[in-house]
């Protein structure tokens, strides 16, 4: 069988681990969660990096830096992981759901405006499958309207919006470093801060309200409670498990954009004969091939494939179902405007294995059999 997914894995991981257990640095904020911090600073350009235990709590701790307060309303697709909404829920706002656009399955900036109310507080841009939301228009909207911005970038590690890294353009940005993602800590995250000014609440929230990171850097020689907060920082084992793959992330992100490319030439006759639809990367944004999607006819279509390809020894797999038609959704949000597009795209996608360690030849077998099943 050929695996959906394989959580990446650099060779230095156990040399990194072992240093951590032979130095008894175990704990958060140790000597591997700075280096890589440090690397997501200098790679992506933003003031402050900090490494979380998700990027779940990576948007928590942003809705807690934004203030959103019960009754806040909050804008985002409804075609996304539940965190992206559960964030804000644990605040009391209420989840707004804009469509996607169906060329990048990302929220369609032309219908935010009409979404926005007097109650709304923040937009939440989602980059799915590390292809940028079009952020130039989404940042305008939030400057007029005076919102924030929480980008959720948990895909988008390495992938750029007309030449800025993905997190770095709204209030916040959120990574993940899940095992499903490009880069992996097993779980784990980090929030990028742009503005200095949220820096030093953002590290006594993420330290349990105390000012103990100070008081590491010899600022202060005792540390206290200062502000509500909780415990969002990582064991430096899980830092180091990820410092060595971002030591090679070029080389990783490399690897697996020529994956991708692999899939699209192969599959593009398909494209062409009208059978199904690719993924489309709009000009401006570089992608980081966190994802390799196709889209079916239909919801049937894409059942019997997903079903052919598991008989012939592919995993492959559908995506979220939209947020507002699951229960929660239901009760804690709601859909602004017309359901056009999240539904009936979301049911004809499906995803085909990638990730770092995926042969060529496996990719090539994989196109067969799709192609078999259109044949
Ligand atoms: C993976 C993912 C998350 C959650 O990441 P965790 O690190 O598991 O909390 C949130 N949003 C999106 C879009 C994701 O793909």
């Amino acid at each position: 069988m050929i695996n959906f997914n394989v959580p990446p894995c650099a060779d230095r991981a156990m040399d990194y681990i072992s240093e951590c257990v032979k130095n008894q640095k175990i704990c958060g904020d140790g000597p591997f969660t700075k280096k890589c911090s440090q690397w997501i600073e200098e790679k992506t350009g933003t003031a402050k990096c900090l490494l979380t235990t998700s990027c779940t709590h990576a948007t928590e701790l942003a809705a807690l830096l934004a203030g959103i307060a019960p009754g806040d309303e909050v804008i985002m697709p409804a075609y996304t992981f539940v965190s992206t909404a559960d964030a804000f829920v644990l605040r009391g706002a209420v989840p707004v759901f804009v469509d996607i656009r169906p060329d990048t399955m990302n929220i369609d900036e032309t219908l935010i405006e009409a979404a926005i109310t007097e109650k709304t507080r923040a937009i939440v841009p989602v980059h799915y499958a590390g292809v940028a939301c079009e952020m130039d228009t989404i940042m305008d909207i939030a400057k007029r309207h005076h919102l924030t911005v929480i980008e959720d970038a948990a895909q988008g590690v390495m992938s750029t919006y007309k030449g800025k890294a993905l997190g770095t353009i709204g209030d916040f940005g959120c990574y993940s470093f899940h095992e499903t993602k490009n880069y992996s800590m097993g779980e784990g995250g980090a929030l990028l801060i742009r503005e200095e000014k949220y820096v030093e609440d953002a590290e006594i929230i993420r330290e349990k309200g105390t000012n103990r990171s100070k008081f590491f850097r010899g600022q202060i020689d005792k540390y206290t409670w200062v502000n509500f907060g909780s415990s969002y920082l990582p064991s430096d084992m899980n830092a180091a498990y990820l410092y060595a793959q971002l030591e090679i992330a070029d080389e990783i992100n490399e690897a697996r954009l020529a994956l991708w490319n692999r899939y699209y030439e192969k599959l593009q006759p398909l494209k062409e004969a009208g059978k199904i639809e690719l993924p489309i990367v709009p000009e401006g944004c570089v992608h980081n091939a966190h994802m390799f999607y196709l889209k079916a006819k239909d919801i049937e279509e894409r059942t019997a494939l997903i079903s052919y390809l598991k008989e012939h020894g592919v995993y492959s797999v559908f995506h979220y179902i939209p947020l507002h038609t699951a229960p929660a959704g239901r009760k804690f949000g709601r859909f602004h405007g017309e359901d056009r597009y999240t539904t009936s795209e979301s049911e004809r996608l499906a995803r085909l294995p990638m990730y770092y360690g995926l042969t060529p030849e496996q990719v090539d077998y994989i196109c067969d059999q799709v192609k078999n099943f259109y044949l």
